[in-house]
């Protein structure tokens, strides 16, 4: 590889640099930047530079900020900012459209969600709607002193690499959508510096359980949500695992039966045709809906195609771990709400199969529910801006420069 030259080194130093400090003074919690000088091994004045580029992004400020100098005393700590940029999230799913600011730190700034099934709609139609819930949050974060950086919409189908368009999304009847233009729509009325991308909502909610969840210290799980669909986000030695084209983990069309029932993607016997909750409150009789399928089967009916659905997923899962060799499995959505009645058929099913599975050594830990709720992947969806400026702040604060200058 040839050595970069001059200044693209000295821009990739700084790059890293800003990285390096960011990241030393988010995992402390708060540093001087004395203390900054001693962990990272870099020049002070190096450092001060730095420290005004991270101020001027407000992506750090003082622990006890003064009237006439916001930036605090000279030695006092400095933290990750508690009013910075703001990511924001929207998960566009079957029959409902959700937004969240969260910001640098991890809290949840603002919410909005709203019911409406979606199958009819153009794509068009569904980036106003989801759109329009953003700005929403948006203005909220920013009435507050936040800034809205970039915005993830989390969607249950692939994503081509250029995360701009959707190649296939069976439950919405999309294929090789371009979501380009809609998006470009947002960026200019929002004022976007990271802009907008989309991912898969399954990796989304895995990336919300390793940041926000259970799973900030295990480095190898799987999170499999539950929504009309079943999708699941393999994290593997800390980091997603997205296979070639970004596909992986599509576990709802995992045939656990070639002679089942048709299945959306053209497929048969589909675990979603089992266990998606449309399918699910269908074979217990009911509405898609966790709450009222929870009541019934707690009333005692549906109880065998509970038990089927919960034996399909287990042996599903059984093979899964027995490829990537998780320490824990996930369960997301109406997965987590109806986790009580579907573990004892899965955990069964599960050990028939997988009965050496690392899962296994850690009992009922090892397949268990999620606590983030139905705000799994929109949650993910913000954080993946957050990460990204986590990442790589130099990018950050230089598209704020223009607006700046
Ligand atoms: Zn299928």
């Amino acid at each position: 590889m040839p050595e970069p030259k001059g200044g693209q080194r000295h821009a990739s130093m700084r790059t890293n640099n800003q990285a390096l400090v960011l990241a030393n003074i988010r995992e402390s919690g708060h540093l001087t930047k004395a203390q900054l000088a001693q962990r990272t091994g870099l020049a002070k004045s190096g450092i001060s530079n730095i420290l005004e580029d991270l101020f001027a992004a407000s992506l750090i400020e003082a622990t006890e900020s003064l009237a006439d100098n916001p930036r605090g005393r000279p030695g006092q700590p400095l933290r990750v900012s508690q009013r910075g940029p703001v990511g924001i999230g929207i998960e566009v799913n079957v029959d409902y459209v959700s937004a969240a600011a969260v910001s640098l730190r991890g809290d949840v700034v603002a919410t909005r969600s709203t019911r409406r099934d979606l199958r009819d709609l153009d794509p068009r139609e569904v980036c106003e709607a989801a759109l329009e819930l953003a700005e929403a949050c948006a203005r909220e974060a920013a009435a507050v002193g936040y800034r809205a950086a970039g915005c993830t919409i989390a969607l249950p189908g692939s994503v081509a690499p250029d995360r701009l368009r959707v190649h296939h999304l069976p439950n919405l009847g999309w294929r090789d959508v371009d979501l380009a233009a809609p998006v470009a729509v947002t960026l200019d009325t929002l004022d976007l510096p990271l802009g907008v991308r989309i991912e898969n909502e399954a990796n989304c909610a895995a990336l919300a359980e390793r940041w926000y969840g259970q799973c900030f210290d295990i480095d190898d799980f799987i999170h499999v949500t539950g929504e009309i669909g079943i999708g699941a986000g393999l994290i593997q030695g800390g980091a997603l695992f997205r296979g070639a084209g970004g596909n992986a983990g599509e576990i709802g069309h995992f045939v656990v039966d070639p002679n089942g029932p048709d299945c959306t993607c053209g497929g048969r016997g589909c675990l979603e045709r089992y266990v998606g909750l449309g399918a699910l409150a269908e074979a217990v009789g009911t509405l898609p809906d966790a709450e009222a399928l929870l009541v019934r089967l707690r009333a005692g009916y549906g109880l065998p195609a509970l038990a089927t659905a919960a034996t399909h997923l287990g042996v599903a899962l059984a093979s899964i771990s027995s490829l990537v060799d998780p320490t824990r499995i996930v369960l997301g959505g109406h997965l987590a709400e109806l986790y009580d009645l579907l573990y004892p058929h899965l955990w069964d099913a599960f050990t028939r199969h997988a009965p050496h599975a690392r899962v296994v050594t850690q009992a009922r830990g090892g397949v268990r529910s999620s606590n983030l709720g139905q705000a799994a992947a929109v949650r993910g969806a913000a954080g993946l801006v957050c990460e990204n400026i986590y990442t790589d702040p130099a990018s950050y604060v230089a598209r704020l420069e223009p607006a700046h200058a």
